[in-house]
């Protein structure tokens, strides 16, 4: 029976995984973006929302807005290619997510670029701007944090401001600067400001959950790398002690049973000896390999030192932990027979009496009883 791994098993390739999500200073993501199925379900929800307001808009404003009877029709239609492509999950949500955020961007812009063009001064492009374009660019400021990283984000963001602003500013120009009124000039100041301090703190608040999602990552591969066996990737023996104290906890409290078994490669200084201290390495591992498919989640494995492993099996009795030592010594002695490599068992169950040093010591003397009665076997205290 194929059970699933065990704790303790497959660290390295945690710690690896670790490593490479670990995102640059400064940066919230890492190429794989791992919220992209939580993005694309918002995406979709927020396109659910709010693209059938587009054509009820559309046949609403057509005749009296020429913006709106011309720009809205494609928009809707754009919504609904991005919706598919969203739906039917047709290209990565970061390709569709850039697209439809320059496309947003796109539409906020050939407004204000309309609204300017059709103003006869900036009061008149209030009005029409106020409610829609402004609206919309602050809502493209927060995205832009979605869909970039945290210094593209503000990129992206400090780009739509002062492009707008440019806008605003050329048609204030093109109108005469003299012109302007008093309420003109404070709603540019204060529309500006405003929509500055938006960008400043968003960056400020992206910047702060980027570092600790970094100090948090982090942490995490310090502690695996405290907890890990650099050679096999398995649990070193601070974290099986750790492990240790736990299951006796657990094992005393419910009065469940629960089993060591301790075992050690035999003559493995002969094949460092006569192979070499790689091959010995390898062998190593390989007995990490064989052994791991064969274990079940709950229990702990790890290495305890040199070619010495051992296992921590809660719910387990002392018979079934001598069978599954039996099972273990079979695998080990099947990776390589011509190299004959072995090992020897020895197994001990809890006792309410114990600690963790008393509980090790009786599967070690196991373990002792099996070297001295000729290796490759299990013995149980
Ligand atoms: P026994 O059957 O009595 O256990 O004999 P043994 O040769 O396995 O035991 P001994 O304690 O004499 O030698 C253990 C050897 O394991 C010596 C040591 O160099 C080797 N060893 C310990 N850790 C490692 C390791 O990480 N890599 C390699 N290649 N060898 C190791
Ligand atoms: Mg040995
Ligand atoms: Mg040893």
């Amino acid at each position: 029976m194929l059970r699933d791994a065990p704790r303790g098993c497959g660290s390295r390739e945690r710690l690896i995984e670790i490593e490479g999500k670990l995102p640059e200073r400064g940066a919230v993501s890492a190429d794989t973006d791992p919220l992209e199925a939580v993005k694309r379900r918002v995406y979709l929800a927020s396109l659910a929302i709010s693209a059938p307001s587009l054509p009820l808009l559309w046949l609403a404003l057509r005749d009296t807005d020429p913006f709106v009877n011309f720009a809205f029709p494609p928009m809707a239609l754009f919504c609904a290619v991005v919706a598919v492509s969203l739906w039917r999950d047709m290209a990565p949500v970061r390709a569709i997510e850039r697209i439809t955020f320059a496309a947003v961007s796109m539409f906020a812009f050939l407004h204000l670029i309309h609204g300017l063009s059709t103003s006869e001064n900036l009061t008149e492009l209030r009005g029409a701007s106020e409610v829609t374009t402004f609206p919309t660019l602050i809502v493209l400021y927060v995205i832009a944090y979605l869909v970039f990283d945290t210094s593209d984000g503000l990129r992206a963001s400090l780009l739509l401001y002062g492009a707008s602003l440019a806008l605003v500013l050329a048609g204030a120009a093109a109108n005469g600067f003299g012109n302007l009124s008093g309420s003109e000039i404070s709603w540019i100041a204060q529309t500006y400001a405003f929509m500055g301090a938006v960008v400043v703190l968003l960056y400020a608040t992206a910047f702060a959950k980027t570092q600790l999602s970094r100090e948090r990552t982090l942490t995490e591969a310090m502690s695996h790398l405290a907890l890990t066996d650099q050679l096999t990737g398995v649990s070193n023996r601070r974290k099986l002690y750790m492990d240790l104290h736990h299951e006796i906890e657990s094992a005393r409290r419910y009065d469940h049973p629960l089993s060591v078994i301790l075992f050690d490669l035999d003559h493995f200084k002969k094949i460092n000896d006569s192979h070499g201290h790689d091959r010995g390495d390898e062998v190593l591992r390989e007995v990490v390999k064989e052994i791991s498919p064969l274990l079940r989640k709950i229990d702990h494995f790890g290495r305890w030192g040199g070619e010495e492993f051992i296992l921590i099996a809660p719910e387990t009795t002392l018979d079934r932990a001598s069978n599954l030592a039996e099972r273990l010594r079979h695998a080990i002695a099947n990776i390589s027979p011509e190299n004959e490599i072995t090992a020897s068992f020895g197994t001990a169950e809890h006792t309410p009496d114990d600690t963790p040093e008393s509980f090790i010591k009786r599967a070690d003397e196991a373990l002792y009883t099996a070297k001295a009665a000729g290796r490759n076997r299990v013995e149980s205290f």
